[in-house]
């Protein structure tokens, strides 16, 4: 059986990555979204075992500690981790998985897991990604430094993703990713024993 595909996708805080994903979620139910869990709290709307499974610390570093976690990351003060189980068993099921994941978790997948695309996500300008991280401006300086250099670092990795979409506007920005989700099921490496079916006589 041809194992199943994951994509990952990853983008520096407010370029509507959510969103996209949410997106593409909808027009392919086939897709499981990996829930994380989080150590953050949930935000107004968030959904416990939708958007994330929210814990605590110690229940993080007990999970991590139990090897639990196929890759995991701090990230603005919040630990975050994807279930290997999870993960696991969607692909050993031939399911594809979506990991919504920043870069140095999608990194750790990358050694452990085959079959994977990496796509980042950036939106349509610089400037504009320095207003984004500005936010609504309500926010300290502190944390609007924090998020600066949170993106640059995050920048740094998109050398080794496979693909770039540049979301200057959400409708071309999800029909790019549908596009490479598409291509990936008609990868000849992703279709090996489908191939091997249909050659033996
Ligand atoms: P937020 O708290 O805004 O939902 O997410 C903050 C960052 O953590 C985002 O870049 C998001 O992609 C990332 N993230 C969410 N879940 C995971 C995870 O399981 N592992 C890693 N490494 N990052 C995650």
């Amino acid at each position: 059986m041809d194992k199943g595909k994951f994509i990952v996708v990853s983008a520096p805080s407010g370029t509507g990555k959510s969103s996209i994903c949410r997106r593409l979620l909808q027009a392919c139910p086939e897709i499981q979204f990996s829930v994380s869990y989080t150590t953050r709290k949930p935000r107004p709307g968030e959904v416990e075992g939708k958007d994330y499974f929210f814990i605590s610390r110690q229940e993080f570093q007990k999970r991590l500690d139990g090897g639990d976690f196929a890759e995991w990351a701090e990230s603005y003060g919040h630990l975050y981790g994807t279930s290997i189980r999870t993960m696991k068993e969607s692909l050993a099921k031939g399911t594809t998985v979506l990991l919504d994941i920043e870069p140095r978790g999608a990194k750790q997948i990358k050694k452990k897991f085959r079959g994977g695309v990496y796509v980042f996500i950036l939106p349509p300008s610089r400037e504009e990604l320095l207003l984004r991280l500005e936010g609504r401006g309500h926010e300290e300086s502190a944390v609007i430094r924090a998020r600066y250099a949170q993106a640059e670092s995050e920048l740094k990795e998109i050398s080794w993703y496979d693909y770039v979409i540049f979301n200057n506007d959400l409708e071309t920005a999800v029909h790019q990713l549908l596009s490479i989700y598409i291509a990936q099921g008609c990868k000849r490496s992703n279709l090996r024993s489908k191939i091997k079916k249909f050659m033996t006589k």
